[in-house]
This record gives structure tokens, C-alpha cells and sequence, in this order.
């Protein structure tokens, strides 16, 4: 039985992956998880698919005690620039998004092939090592291709994997296909769902957008910035935090937690319950689901 706790200590974390996509959890055992951890409410938003959400709705109605926000983590690009845009609650058989995500799917799978070619030639690696760090179906991504040089012996662990073959400026890598952010967020917002931009300034990862692409999103119906994110150093959090403040959107925290794949640890940073209570009440697609 789902018991929100009253007023402070509501813990909610509304980024986290499965085996739908790169996380090392099942659906349902990420949902188990999230209970060991203590979570009052956990987000599943694996990358470009909603295929972990029936796993993961199945194991609340076994009883498990956690609020599930069944959502995704969209590939996009603006400028050139990848973006992540976090989909809450959005209906799943909408056509029009569901065809781009297919796309984004099948574009991922041929870079994936693509990439294991160029990285063959110079360490051993096959596709089948690949496809069996993958669960049928799943959202294929560089870390199922870490998984397999680990698997290999070629490195120790995904962090190694991407800072000597995977990064963004690796000459191994190479794009895939990833919907226009703009797009992305107006067809969520169609669906019913809530978009929220994952990560915004995380330099890390490569280049990021400047205010107005931001600006721009914020016109075309984005909700909120995911402003505390392990990927943001303090001065970023701050520019999210102002920038979010400035354009009257809201403010998210999360883990991005992706099992033993990632150090990340569930819960780790979360959301204030006014902020998912805003989430909630402009969701038209599909409910959140208390177990
Ligand atoms: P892709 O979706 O193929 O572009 O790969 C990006 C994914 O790789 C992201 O979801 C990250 O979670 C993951 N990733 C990026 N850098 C690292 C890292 N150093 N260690 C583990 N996972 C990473
Ligand atoms: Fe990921
Ligand atoms: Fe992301
Ligand atoms: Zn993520």
C-alpha cells in the first residue's frame, strides 16, 4: 500500500533506465529497488521507449509501496547540439511520437553497428558481443557496447570504455538519428505528457545549448529543468536554477540511475513534492500508478 508521507522527507526521484534501454535493472527489479531505497515515488525513463512500463506497473500491482510516474528520456538535437528531454506521463500509443521513437530506435541500432565496425578493427569485438549485453528490444546505446569490451576484457568498466573508445569525440563514434527538440516537446505535450530538459548544462557530455534554445523550448511548451543532476557542477545548477526561475519553469532533481552501469545511486538527488504535485496535475496522458 502506497502511504505518501505528510509534508518533508517525501523522496522522489524522476530519472532512472532499465534493461528497457542501458540501466543493468529489470523494470520490475528496478521498481524493487527503488523501495529499498526508500523511495516514495520513482520516474522509469528509459531512452526513447516505454517498453519497461508494463514490467514496471506489474510489479506495483504485486503491492510494491512506491508511486510509479512511467515516463522517457527522448534523444533530441537542437543546433546541432544533443539534448535529453525527460517525457512524463504521456499516452504511449500516441502515433505521432511513437513513429519518431521508432525511428530514433532503429537509427541507434545501425550506429550501434556501426560504431562496433570501426572498433572492431582495433580491439576484438563483435556485434554478438553487443546483442548479448542487450534485452530483446532494447533501446541499443554506447553502453551496451561498454558492457561488451568490459565482457571482452578490453577494459575494466563502462567509465573506462567510454574515456578511451566512446566519448563524443572519439574517433569511434558516430550520430544517430534524434528528433528535433523542438518537435520533442510539442509532440509530448501533445501526448499529454510534461517535458522536462534532462541534464541542461551538463558539459560533460559534450556541448550544451545556450538561454535561448532553452527560451525557445520554454515557448513550445517545455515544464520544467532537471536542475540537480551529478552531472552538474554547482555553477550549472545555479545557471539552471536562475534560468528555470527566470522563464517560470519548474525545478527537478534525480539521479539518472542506471543500476551497476553507473555510480549514480537511487534517490540520490531528488524532487520537491510541490514540483512533482505540479507534474502530476499536467499529465493528460496516462496516470501515475500507486502500488
Ligand atoms: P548513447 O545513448 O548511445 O548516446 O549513450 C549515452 C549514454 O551513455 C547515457 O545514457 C549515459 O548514461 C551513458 N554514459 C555516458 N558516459 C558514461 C560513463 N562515463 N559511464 C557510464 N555510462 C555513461
Ligand atoms: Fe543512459
Ligand atoms: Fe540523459
Ligand atoms: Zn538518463
Amino acid at each position: 500500500m502506497w502511504r505518501p508521507c505528510e509534508g518533508v522527507g517525501v523522496r522522489i526521484d524522476l530519472h532512472t533506465h532499465s534493461t528497457a534501454s542501458d540501466g543493468t535493472d529489470t523494470p520490475a527489479g528496478l521498481v524493487a529497488a527503488a523501495v529499498d531505497a526508500g523511495l516514495d515515488v520513482v520516474a522509469l525513463t528509459d531512452h526513447d521507449s516505454t517498453a519497461g512500463w508494463a514490467e514496471a506497473a506489474g510489479a506495483l500491482a504485486q503491492g510494491a509501496p512506491v508511486a510509479l510516474v512511467r515516463g522517457m528520456e527522448i534523444s533530441c538535437v537542437a543546433d546541432g547540439i544533443s539534448l535529453h528531454l525527460l517525457a512524463y506521463l504521456h499516452d504511449d500509443t500516441y502515433e505521432p511520437l511513437v513513429a519518431e521513437l521508432a525511428r530514433a530506435r532503429s537509427s541507434r541500432e545501425g550506429r550501434a553497428r556501426r560504431i562496433v565496425e570501426a572498433l572492431g578493427q582495433d580491439v576484438p569485438l563483435t556485434w554478438d558481443d553487443v546483442a548479448a549485453q542487450a534485452r530483446p528490444g532494447a533501446t541499443l546505446g554506447r553502453p551496451h557496447i561498454a558492457d561488451a569490451l568490459v565482457a571482452r576484457g578490453v577494459v575494466e568498466d563502462r567509465a573506462e570504455a567510454f574515456r578511451h573508445y566512446l566519448h563524443s569525440g572519439s574517433r569511434y563514434h558516430r550520430g544517430h538519428y534524434a528528433l528535433d527538440a523542438v518537435a520533442a516537446v510539442e509532440l509530448v505535450r501533445a501526448a499529454g505528457g510534461v517535458p522536462v530538459l534532462a541534464h541542461p548544462f551538463a558539459a560533460v557530455r559534450g556541448r550544451t545549448v545556450g538561454d535561448p534554445v532553452v527560451e525557445e523550448l520554454a515557448d513550445a511548451g517545455l515544464a520544467g529543468l532537471e536542475a540537480h543532476h551529478l552531472d552538474h557542477d554547482a555553477a550549472q545548477t545555479r545557471r539552471a536554477i536562475g534560468l528555470a526561475d527566470r522563464l517560470g519553469l519548474l525545478v527537478t532533481g534525480s539521479s539518472d540511475y542506471h543500476g551497476t552501469g553507473k555510480p549514480n545511486r537511487l534517490g540520490e538527488l531528488t524532487t520537491d513534492r510541490a514540483v512533482f504535485e505540479a507534474i502530476e496535475a499536467g499529465a493528460r496522458g496516462v496516470p501515475v500508478l500507486r502500488g
